[in-house]
């Protein structure tokens, strides 16, 4: 009998697919490592077991604690997969302008929600900060993996997505394109892969247009998951050897394409990554080999992304109901 001893053994060893009729006017091989079947859905449960690992090796987490994080999205979904099969108590603070749906998955899996106000300063004592601060103070036995600032959230993909890579690739990849979110994905791969290869793969970071990474200034964006206001410990600027900078338009009109050209309905962040690799694909030869990492599923954005009506509210539809854009890329 084959089979794993509990869902936790289930995270990483993702595949890479080709990139069929997105791909076809761009010389390199391009193949995505597609994260959505990690159990808890994302590339984020991987950071999810390695925090909890360290942490407890450490002592900052204790039989019976409590992780306590500000975050909404794949990191609690992770989080508290890897919480429930050890006994943890998790709890998250949601600011309110996170869906319900969201919130509700958080739930499911056992982890406590408190919402937050978003219209109110950070030093409100209602804030987001504020109350998950209060909460790590005044919870016994409480730990904040803060994943912004985690060594071990780059170090979970320099142990597992980054050989994951290279081994899958026979060390033929060329030029690795991420997301950067908290920065631990493109600087903990990003560094194996230079480490392995003798600096020769070249590490291409995706950004959201007014994002810093890209230069901005943390002007507002509509993607998820990828883009800050600020520059996370995480981040390693060492690694990366440029950042494309991509517009929501884009971003959804190359996400909408993947679900319907490839069979792969992902996320918001995985369209603008995708975006990014084939641009600089476009001037590669067919000697180079592309990975682009898809970090979540498409099912969290069915009302937005993938909602006409949603679309069509931002301009991001002609007349004819393509996404405007996508086109662009051919
Ligand atoms: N896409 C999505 C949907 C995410 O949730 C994240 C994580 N914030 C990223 C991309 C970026 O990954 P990282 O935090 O490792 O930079």
């Amino acid at each position: 009998m084959r089979y794993a001893q509990s869902v936790v053994e289930l995270i990483g060893n993702t595949p890479l697919v080709k990139l069929g009729p997105l791909a076809a006017d761009v010389a390199p091989l391009v193949l995505a490592k597609v994260e959505y079947v990690n159990p808890g859905g994302s590339v984020k449960d991987r950071i999810a077991v390695k925090m909890i690992d360290a942490a407890e090796q450490s002592g900052a987490l204790r039989p019976g604690g409590t992780i306590v994080e500000p975050t909404s999205g794949n990191t609690g979904v992770g989080l508290a997969l890897v919480a429930q099969q050890r006994g943890y108590r998790c709890i998250f603070i949601c600011p309110d302008k996170v869906s319900e749906d969201k919130r509700n998955v958080l739930r499911a899996y056992g982890a406590e929600v408190v919402v937050c106000p978003t219209a109110v300063a950070p030093d409100d004592p209602t804030s987001y900060y504020s109350v998950s601060d209060r909460l790590v103070r005044e919870t016994p036995g409480a730990w904040k993996p803060d994943q912004y600032s985690n060594p071990n959230n780059p170090a979970s993909h320099y142990v597992s997505t980054g050989p994951e890579i290279w081994r899958d690739t026979d060390g033929k990849i060329t030029h690795f394109v991420t997301g950067v979110g908290t920065g631990g994905t493109i600087s903990g791969v990003g560094r194996y892969l230079k480490d392995v290869s003798g600096g020769r793969v070249q590490v291409i970071g995706a950004d959201p247009e007014g994002s810093v990474y890209s230069g901005g200034t943390g002007r507002p964006y509509l993607v998820e998951g990828v883009g800050e206001d600020f520059w996370p410990s995480a981040y390693d600027p060492t690694v990366t050897d440029g950042i494309i900078a991509i517009s929501d338009a884009e971003s959804f009109a190359v996400t909408r394409r993947l679900a319907r050209e490839e069979g792969l309905l992902v996320g918001g962040s995985c369209g603008m990554a995708v975006a990014a690799a084939l641009r600089l694909a476009g001037r590669l030869t067919a000697d180079d080999v592309v990975v682009v990492l898809l970090p979540d599923g498409g099912r969290g954005y069915l009302s937005k992304i993938f909602s006409d009506p949603w679309m069509a509210s931002y301009g991001f539809l002609s007349r004819d109901g393509e996404a405007t854009v996508g086109q662009v890329l051919r």
